[in-house]
């Protein structure tokens, strides 16, 4: 039927097997509805929808799968997309592409992917499954394990935190649900001691969470609970510093291909050994005579010289100059 998914969904009586293989056409007799039929399978309210629509006919054909979602029955991707993303899925959309984009290692994108579908193997998913009797948190001991007490609700979690930033017990911070704190916590502008807050974030989930499974599984290797933020803040530096580094690296190496780099080099080593500069860059047309006589200096034995008259170098740019001669240039804008 158009515009209905299953009929079966609103069936009234019990549907016995038989029923299962009968089609819309079914319910059709001299080419017209059997509403006394569909009145008892689906009830009278079904009548005036059936009466307004028309009936199969054989001469049409069989019937055909056609794609809801457009117009012309055609799947498209597209389609599926934006069934997908429905406006309610739209701040997780928001989030994954968070997750996607944070300035993180590799890794740590996959483990905050796994944190925001909550399919990290806690200990109680693992008594779902068979995997051990005990869901308690191997922490504390104090609950069940959820993903979300392992990462900031347990003792030691909050500890943890607490320890990267006081300031968090006075927010929000403890009390906002799953998805909107790890929207807020990635989509955070803010520095923490030199390192970006979502990286900071990230890197501490993950120490908690890593710090959990050497407890579990190989707990002579787990760090103190108060060495926890240590880890983090120590992970989240170093990247940030890697980071750092290997930008200026990509800044140099532009520079080492300037055809200019032998100025630059120079301009910058002078600009290092002043306490305050500033930069004006003007075209050379502009600066002519400047240019000409640079050139003419390097003729010169050097040491001071005077000129009383215009050397003859740069009489033609003088007057050029002092009448007012353009000289256009393009420039890309
Ligand atoms: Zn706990």
């Amino acid at each position: 039927m158009p515009g209905v998914h299953h009929l079966i969904d609103f069936a009234q009586p019990e549907v016995f097997p038989n029923m299962l293989e009968e089609r819309v056409c079914d319910y059709v007799s001299d080419r017209r509805w059997d509403l006394n039929r569909i009145a008892v399978v689906l009830g009278d309210d079904w009548i005036p929808v059936f009466r307004s629509t028309k009936t199969p006919e054989p001469e049409m054909g069989e019937d055909i799968l056609a794609w809801l979602l457009t117009s012309d029955g055609a799947f498209s991707i597209k389609s599926a997309c934006s069934l997908y993303l429905s406006p309610s899925d739209n701040s997780k959309a928001k989030l994954f592409s968070k997750i996607w984009k944070l300035e993180a290692p590799q890794r740590l994108h996959t483990f905050c992917w796994l944190v925001a579908n909550e399919v990290l193997l806690t200990n109680e998913i693992r008594v779902k499954r068979n995997m051990t009797h005990d869901g308690s948190c191997v922490s504390c001991g104090e609950a069940i394990e959820s993903m979300f007490h392992v990462i900031r609700d347990c003792r030691v979690a909050r500890q943890t935190w607490m320890s990267i930033d006081t300031r968090l017990r006075f927010g929000n911070f403890f009390n906002t649900p799953l998805l909107p704190w790890l929207l807020e916590n990635l989509s955070s502008q803010s520095l923490f001691k030199g390192v970006h807050w979502p990286l900071l974030f990230v890197c501490t989930m993950n120490a908690l969470w890593l710090r959990r499974n050497k407890v579990i599984f190989d707990s002579d290797e787990a760090v103190a609970e108060n060495s926890i933020h240590f880890l983090a803040f120590r992970l989240a530096k170093d990247y940030s510093m890697a980071q750092l580094e290997l930008a200026q690296s990509r800044k140099k190496k532009e520079i080492d291909l300037h055809d200019t780099r032998s100025l630059v080099l120079a301009i910058r080593n002078r600009c290092s050994r002043l306490t305050s500069w500033n930069i004006h860059h003007q075209f050379r047309e502009a600066n002519t005579c400047a240019d000409r006589l640079a050139h003419f200096g390097h003729s010169l034995p050097s040491g001071c010289h005077i000129f009383f008259t215009l050397p003859s170098c740069i009489s033609l740019a003088f007057h050029a100059d002092s009448i007012g001669i353009a000289l256009p240039r393009v420039v890309s804008i």
